[in-house]
């Protein structure tokens, strides 16, 4: 490794920035990302960033896969963790780079608290979260005036040993204050997760799968909660994909933005 700092400058502070790459699209990064990509000599990067965000990458810089393509199924967090902390230590400028918003269910929270904890500074750089883009890619407005007062981004996949999420009581509270709920991680899952929204909100309430958002190769469909199951199955959904349902996501509405699309594949390497 090639440090570019002098560690051991008594004034040095190690630190590592986490830095959000956005749902694929390279256009859709941010210039903050963009530049502490630039910067960073040590790269560890997340298995949903795509290969196109890493163009803005020195071509010296080191750039470790943590994800499933790097060739393991996924790297230990506790080993991410102390490759982070070595290299930040030893005067790198350590990048993590991870998929949407590195806050919205990417463990940012706890990779934070555990660096923290070892005396590394570290800095967070928003990128724009999945189920964002998938709804801005149909031209779907998350909140509306008219349709929707809030907005609920949730897991369908609590972590372990946890009870997991009240479907039936989100599905009552979205229906009581007129809430989009954008579910994560939900494919796998959809049985149980449309049969437990369906027990507080209408079978007819618009629902949207997307899946690669913002990705030349995106695919989505337009159903309703009571059809959103056989569509994610019948249509052969998979991971990564976002569920969009409320009345936001009504089908008459959806102009799919490919022309956007296409430029951002035009940035690809
Ligand atoms: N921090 C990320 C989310 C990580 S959890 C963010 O803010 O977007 C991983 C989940 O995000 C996937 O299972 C999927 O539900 C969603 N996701 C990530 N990228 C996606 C994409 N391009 N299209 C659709 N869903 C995506």
């Amino acid at each position: 490794m090639t440090a570019t700092r002098d560690a051991a400058n008594p004034a040095y502070a190690p630190t590592v920035t986490l830095v959000g790459a956005g749902p694929g699209d390279p256009e859709l990064l941010t210039l903050k990302a963009v530049r502490a990509i630039a910067r960073a000599t040590v790269l560890l990067v997340d298995d949903l960033v795509d290969d196109a965000v890493l163009q803005h990458a020195r071509p010296d810089a080191r750039i470790v896969r943590v994800g499933k393509r790097g060739g393991c199924r996924s790297t230990p967090q506790a080993f991410i963790e102390r490759l982070m902390i070595s290299a930040a230590r030893a005067g790198e400028t350590v990048v993590r780079l991870k998929g949407g918003d590195p806050f919205v269910f990417g463990r940012g929270g706890e990779e934070v608290e555990h660096l923290t904890a070892e005396g590394v500074h570290v800095e967070v750089v928003n990128g724009i979260t999945a189920g964002l883009a998938a709804a801005t890619s149909l031209n779907v407005p998350l909140t509306h005036r008219d349709h929707a007062h809030g907005v609920v981004l949730v897991t369908g996949h609590a972590g372990a040993g946890s009870d997991g999420t009240d479907w039936q009581a989100l599905a009552a509270a979205a229906r009581q204050a007129r809430l989009t709920l954008v579910v994560y991680m939900g494919v796998a899952g959809i049985e149980a997760i449309a049969a437990g929204l369906l027990a507080g909100l209408d079978a007819d309430t618009p629902a949207l799968v997307v899946q690669h958002a913002s990705l030349a190769h995106q695919r989505q469909a337009s159903c309703t909660l009571g059809t959103l199951c056989a569509t994610v199955r019948g249509q052969g959904f998979g991971s990564p994909a976002v569920l969009v349902v409320g009345d936001v996501a009504n089908a008459a509405a959806l102009v799919p933005c490919d022309a956007r699309r296409a430029a951002g594949q035009a940035m690809k390497r």
